[in-house]
């Protein structure tokens, strides 16, 4: 047996416990072993029942004396009280339950139990009692010899159903047994030695099943030194294939562009604004970069509305300057059109030849490409197509990049030779996140908003005051200015929301006959959603209803009110994004949420919203509510999963790990001095990424 052999060879699990644990990730030892507690309890304490102070999270073990389930109250018959009386040689105490009657099947008298939960004063202030205690129960047959789950500090993991603490504990100290003796340790002893951390098999043993003088409060954080050791080996590995690819990368020749200042001087000359600093120094590391002769992979990252756009131009045009073909790719079809529109209106006076390309079998567009004669190419992922061939690719932008994975940006720098790379996105993460999500790229932050923009007004409001919705969208419109009223477009039920959005736009014609209300949505041809957005932007229509499709991107100054329906429905960066469409002029510009009542976290995120503009702030509160693993999506960024590490909790590990790992492949750039990491790095990464070519 060794660390890949089916979980099912472990005595215990047969098919069917097999088939439960596949469903918990876990199909060989190795993934049991990483199938991590989600939190510890300490029950080293079994306390007699006399002893247990009122107020405190207690473990009391004893035998069952009488199950009952009656109404709660007279008044409220339907709510069905389960009261379960236990006691040990000291006294008794009862355990309640609300409306979990079933578990009245669970406890047979004179059953050995041990209930770990919150002790009460009992009714009528008498005895102990326990709401809703976590419980176990000691069966005699299925004996527990190793006592794994009482008097020790205890694991608990997360379940699916058909399956036990119990019983997975059992399986996951099989495994231990089984698998332990397999490991070795991968990481130069050095590193290890030197960062204090535990030894590898100690700490994959202690993170399961905890010696007692370990503290609970650091294993539930997960910041216990076991915790850490396994954390460091996950980010470690992580950093290191970031390094390699990024080492790789430069170690490669690319394009040492000449620009003549041609183009971007005239494109600033005719610019009807000054740059910011911030622009001003991002474009000065695009082009020192653009200059070297390593090809450039640089993340661009900028709050909503901080001028990325013209950012990444002067780049492009620098690049068709050198005599090279400039590409920029959208997530979306309307923000490609958008670029192109923006791009187009500029190129006009700059004699370039600006192409579309979006969707899929356009020969004329491709010949276009190939010929070089289209000099900067606008696109969705339509431009990684394999019918897509570029005359002479220099330069590639990313816009919006949290939609692209890894994989993609390396398919379309794979249609140059070795061109540089700008990653331009908005949302905006710490960072040393970024370092993690990005790692291999270089990092530019516009940290500053153009001058005069004014933060937007933002309120939460219900659909009883629609009335003053009204009068503000009559407001600005009656002072020539533009709203946007977007719907949440609902994945399943795409038919709904597109019907919600054209109700919606049907019923503002009627209030407004005297205005232009045009609707927008992911259903109509991208000439349709052109031509609106064209009339949009040109003023010709003062009320744009759409779905999403409006999100990311889109550049109306003169819009100045927002009102987003169903604002329960968005998540926050969504949200910040839409709000981030309006505040782009002059005026003073709003946004209205319009909530329908949604759960809790809908009321923090609308309430977040409406207390302030800063995206960094946003994405942090974001991350308190969701959660790391939701906000990241690491399976959509194309890295690899993390079972041990907390991108946000271990972000002092993550520098570590970073500064560790790029100083080695520094040293040894294709790991062969260490082999055995070198083949836990590849094993780590398994086919998400190629990181050493094998030659
Ligand atoms: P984002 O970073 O969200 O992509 P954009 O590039 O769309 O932002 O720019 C937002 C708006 O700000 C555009 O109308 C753009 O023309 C304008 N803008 C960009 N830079 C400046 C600047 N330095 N001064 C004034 N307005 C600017
Ligand atoms: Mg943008």
């Amino acid at each position: 047996m060794d660390l890949l052999s089916p979980i099912q060879y472990i005595k215990g699990v047969g098919p069917r416990r097999a088939f439960l644990l596949q469903k918990l990730g876990i199909e060989t030892l190795k993934d049991a072993l990483f199938y991590l507690p989600v939190r510890y309890e300490d029950r080293k304490a079994i306390k007699k029942i006399i002893n247990l102070s009122f107020g405190e999270v207690q473990t009391v073990s004893g035998r069952v004396l009488k199950t009952e389930v009656h109404p709660a109250s007279p008044r409220r018959p339907r709510l069905k009280l389960l009261s379960v009386v236990i006691a040990d040689d000291s006294g008794s105490l009862t355990a309640k339950w609300f409306n979990q009657s079933y578990l009245a099947k669970i406890f047979k008298p004179s059953q050995n139990v041990i209930f770990y939960g919150p002790v009460k004063v009992g009714f009528r202030g008498n005895g102990f009692e326990m709401m809703n205690p976590e419980f176990e129960i000691i069966d005699d047959e299925d004996e527990d010899t190793d006592f794994l789950s009482t008097g020790r500090i205890v694991p608990v993991y997360g379940l699916t159903e058909g399956l036990s603490q119990r019983q997975l504990r059992t399986i996951i100290n099989s495994c231990l047994k089984n698998a332990l003796p397999h490991i070795s340790d991968p990481m130069p002893a050095e590193i290890i030695a030197r960062l204090g951390l535990p030894g590898l098999k100690e700490s994959i043993e202690a993170v399961h099943f905890p010696p007692p003088e370990m503290a609970l409060a650091d294993l539930n954080s997960g910041t216990s030194p076991v915790h850490q050791r396994l954390s460091f080996d996950e980010l470690f590995a992580l950093q290191l294939g970031l390094a390699a690819l990024k080492n790789r990368e430069t170690a490669q020749k690319g394009i040492s562009f000449g620009p003549t200042g041609k183009l971007t001087g005239q494109l600033l000359e005719r610019l009807p604004f000054k740059l910011t600093d911030a622009q001003k120094r991002v474009i000065e590391d695009i082009m020192k970069d653009m200059k070297a002769p390593a090809p450039m992979s640089r993340l661009i990252q900028g709050d909503v509305g901080s001028g990325k756009t013209i950012v990444a131009f002067v780049a492009m045009l620098a690049a068709v300057e050198s005599g090279y073909q400039a590409a920029i790719m959208a997530p979306t079809e309307i923000l490609a059109e958008q670029h192109y529109l923006n791009i187009q209106g500029m190129a006009d006076f700059l004699g370039l030849k600006i192409q579309l390309l979006t969707g899929s079998k356009k020969e004329k567009e491709y010949a276009a490409i190939a010929s070089g004669e289209a000099d900067i190419i606008v696109g969705t992922h339509a431009l990684i197509q394999e019918a897509v061939s570029f005359k002479k690719l220099g330069l590639i932008v990313i816009d919006e990049q949290h939609r692209f994975g890894v994989m993609q940006r390396a398919a379309l720098r794979k249609k140059g030779m070795n061109p540089d790379t700008i990653i331009m996105t908005a949302t905006p993460i710490p960072r040393t996140l970024a370092m993690t999500l990005y790692g291999d790229l270089d990092y530019s932050l516009i940290d500053e908003l153009p001058p005069n923009r004014k933060p937007v007004d933002t309120k939460v409001v219900r659909e009883s005051q629609k009335d003053s919705v009204y009068e503000m969208i009559s407001r600005e419109t009656s002072a020539g200015r533009q709203v946007y009223v977007v719907y949440p477009l609902i994945e399943e039920s795409e038919k709904i929301s597109l019907k919600d959005a054209i109700t919606g736009a049907e019923a503002l014609k009627k209030k407004f006959p005297e205005l232009k209300t045009g609707l927008i949505h992911g259903r109509l041809t991208s000439a349709a959603r052109e031509e609106i957005m064209r009339d949009f932007k040109r003023g010709e229509m003062n009320i744009l209803v759409s779905t999403t499709v409006i999100e990311v991107g889109v550049d109306v100054p003169n819009a100045t009110l927002m009102l987003i329906i169903h604002a329960e429905r968005f998540g926050l960066p969504q949200l910040h994004q839409l709000r981030g469409r309006v505040g782009r002029g002059a005026e003073r510009s709003y946004c209205v949420l319009m909530n329908y009542g949604g759960s809790i976290d809908a009321r923090k995120r609308l309430d977040i919203m409406a207390k302030t503009n800063d995206g960094f702030r946003i994405a942090e509160e974001d991350l308190n509510i969701r959660g790391p693993g939701e906000f990241f999506g690491t399976r959509q960024s194309g890295l690899p999963d993390l079972k041990a590490a907390n991108l946000l909790r271990d972000y002092k590990l993550i520098e570590t790990a970073r500064k560790e790992a790029f100083a080695l492949i520094d040293k040894d750039p294709s790991l062969s001095g260490h082999a055995k990491l070198r083949r836990a790095l590849e094993d780590f990464w398994g086919k998400k990424i190629e990181i050493f070519k094998t030659a």
